[in-house]
C-alpha cells in the first residue's frame, strides 16, 4: 500500500505537486494519470525518496522507502529505461542490483526469462532499442520479488506484443496481492491496464476511484450517425438545437437522442448507414477534467 498525505512539492516559483493525498491499494493495477508536465514523476520520485518533499508526506506499506535496507526487496520500480549504464551486458546490470540488494543470482535467470530477453542476456545495454530497456527496467524492478511496484510511463517505446504483454504482467501482478502504481500521459493506454485510477492535473488530484466511477464522469451522450446525406442532415440536426461535428459522411451529435435523430432522417427522407449512442468514454472524462490543466495545448505558441 502507498500512501501520500498533503504532499507538496515546489521548485522555486514552479508548484509540481500541490497538496496531493491518495491511497494505492494491493490487489490492484492503479493507474496514475495526468497531461505532461501534471507532477506525475515528480510524486513518483518523492514515494521512491528520490526527492524530498516541500511538506507532506509518502509512505509505502507504513514505511518510508528510505528507511528500509535492501530496498528492492520491498518496492520494485522503473523511472527510467535510459538511466541504465549502456556499457554492461543485461545480466551484467541485474546482476550488480542483485548483489547490493543481497537478492539471490538466480533471480537474475528468472526475471530475464520472464521479460523475454533471455536471449539478449549477454548483449550491451547501450545496443537494446528503448522496448527492449523497458523491459529490462521492468526485470529489474521485478529482482527483489517486491510486493509494490511502480512504474513511470512504462509503455513507452513497445511494440504491440510488448503492449499486451506488459497489460498482461500487471494484472499477474495485482492478482499475486500485490500493488502496482503504472503512471501515463494517456487515458487510451490506462484503459486495458488499471482498474483503478489516480488522475492529477498542475500537481492537484482531480480524481481517486475505479475507472469505471471514473468513466461515468464523461457527461455529454454523443450520437454518431453516418449518412451519404450529410450536409442535409446536419442542417437539420442543428435547426433542432443540436451540436453538430462532421467528418465526412459521419456526424458527431451531441444534445438529440438516436430515436429523435432517427425519426427526423426518415421525415425528411435521409437514408441513415449507421446511427449509434457511445456511452461517456474514460477518453472523454479525462479530457473534460484535465482540460484546464493542459499545460500546452496543441497548436498553441510556445
Ligand atoms: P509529469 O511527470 O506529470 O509529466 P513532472 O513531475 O515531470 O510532470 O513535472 C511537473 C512540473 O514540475 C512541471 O511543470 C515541470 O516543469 C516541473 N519540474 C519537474 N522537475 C523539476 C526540476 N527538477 N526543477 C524545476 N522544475 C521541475
Amino acid at each position: 500500500m502507498i500512501e501520500v498525505n498533503e504532499l507538496t512539492k515546489r521548485y522555486g516559483g514552479t508548484t509540481a505537486v500541490n497538496d496531493l493525498s491518495f491511497t494505492v491499494r494491493p490487489g490492484h493495477v492503479t493507474g496514475f494519470l495526468g497531461p505532461n508536465g501534471a507532477g506525475k514523476s515528480t510524486t513518483l520520485r518523492m514515494v521512491l525518496g528520490l526527492n524530498d518533499p516541500t511538506g507532506g508526506t509518502v509512505t509505502i506499506d507504513g514505511h518510508r522507502f528510505r528507511d528500509r535496507p535492501r530496498g528492492l526487496r520491498h518496492v520494485g520500480a522503473l523511472l527510467d529505461a535510459h538511466d541504465v549504464h549502456g556499457g554492461r551486458s543485461a545480466a551484467a546490470h541485474l546482476s550488480v542490483l542483485a548483489r547490493s540488494n543481497r537478492i539471490p543470482r538466480r533471480r537474475v535467470d528468472e526475471v530475464l526469462e520472464e521479460v523475454g530477453l533471455a536471449a539478449a542476456r549477454r548483449r550491451r545495454i547501450s545496443g537494446f532499442s528503448l522496448g527492449m530497456k523497458q523491459r529490462l527496467g521492468i526485470a529489474a524492478a521485478l529482482l527483489g520479488d517486491p510486493p509494490v511496484l511502480v512504474f513511470d510511463e512504462p509503455l513507452n517505446g513497445l511494440d504491440p506484443e510488448g503492449v499486451k504483454w506488459v497489460r498482461g504482467l500487471f494484472r499477474r501482478l495485482a492478482a499475486e496481492g500485490r500493488t502496482v502504481f503504472v503512471s501515463s500521459h494517456l487515458m487510451s493506454e490506462m484503459e486495458n491496464t488499471a482498474d483503478q485510477l489516480v488522475v492529477i492535473g498542475r500537481g492537484r488530484l482531480i480524481a481517486a476511484e475505479s475507472l469505471t466511477e471514473f468513466a461515468a464522469r464523461g457527461t455529454r451522450l454523443s450520437v454518431s450517425v453516418r449518412t451519404p446525406d450529410a450536409a442535409t442532415l446536419a442542417s437539420l440536426l442543428t435547426e433542432e438545437g443540436a451540436a453538430v461535428g462532421q467528418d465526412a459522411d459521419v456526424l458527431t451529435v451531441t444534445g438529440l437522442s438516436a430515436a429523435r435523430i432517427g425519426e427526423l432522417a426518415f421525415h425528411h427522407r435521409v437514408p441513415l448507414h449507421e446511427l449509434t449512442t457511445s456511452a461517456a468514454s474514460l477518453e472523454e472524462a479525462f479530457m473534460e477534467l484535465t482540460a484546464d490543466s493542459v499545460e500546452y495545448l496543441a497548436g498553441e505558441p510556445r
